[in-house]
């Protein structure tokens, strides 16, 4: 039987992401981006926790565009530290979002430890149908001693996922998809979509 249509927006300007996901979605699903239902406003992202942005984002949209709509949002989790950086994760060095000053920042908070285990957490809030659904997608490592590696962004050149020897700037992006957050998060939430 032919799937009903669904017109569903990712709540994000970011224009790779956007695209990323959209070939990913199954063909009943109409994906829209904040860009392409007028909504120019940077969504304040208030929460204490990286559930609870994603969870604000979508709920934005859909209380204020009425639109079915699904939002995300990652972290870095780092138990010794208290599971920083978390939601602090792009700004972790101050506002200019700088991947190299937060990566130094956690790299020399981690100086004197051999406890570096970490995790990256992507969280999905889907809210449709009055609804709201979330998905979590979690990646464990470990944070190496130096930056390796020159693919990926962010904290990608320390975080080395367990049971590989490459940190996530050393690897192929697909097996990055394979394995990482983002791409455990986005399965769930497709395999929910075709359900
Ligand atoms: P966002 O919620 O996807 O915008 O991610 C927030 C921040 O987490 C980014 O600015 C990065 O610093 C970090 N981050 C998110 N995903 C990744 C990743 O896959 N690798 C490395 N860093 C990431």
């Amino acid at each position: 039987m032919k799937k009903e249509s669904l017109t569903l927006v990712f709540a994000t300007h970011n224009k790779n992401k956007f695209k990323e996901v959209k070939t990913l979605l199954p063909h009943h699903i109409e994906l829209l981006s904040l860009d392409d239902i007028g909504c120019e406003e940077d969504i304040p992202e208030t929460a204490d926790t990286i559930e609870g942005n994603a969870a604000i984002k979508a709920d934005y949209v859909s209380s204020y565009y009425n639109y079915a709509c699904f939002a995300d949002d990652t972290g870095l989790e780092v138990p010794i530290l208290n599971n920083e950086p978390g939601v602090l994760s792009a700004r972790y060095a101050g506002e200019e979002k700088n991947a190299r000053a937060n990566m130094d920042k956690l790299l020399r908070k981690l100086e004197d430890k051999d406890e570096r285990q970490a995790r990256f957490k992507t969280a999905i809030a889907l809210s449709m149908k009055g609804k709201e659904v979330m998905f979590l997608g979690i990646c464990t490592g470990t944070i190496t001693k130096k930056p390796r590696g020159l693919g990926g962004f962010g904290y990608d050149p320390i975080f080395q996922p367990d049971g590989y020897t490459e940190t996530f700037a050393e690897m192929d992006l697909s097996t990055k998809n394979e394995i990482g957050h983002r791409g455990r998060a986005i399965r769930q939430l497709i395999e929910y979509l075709s359900e």
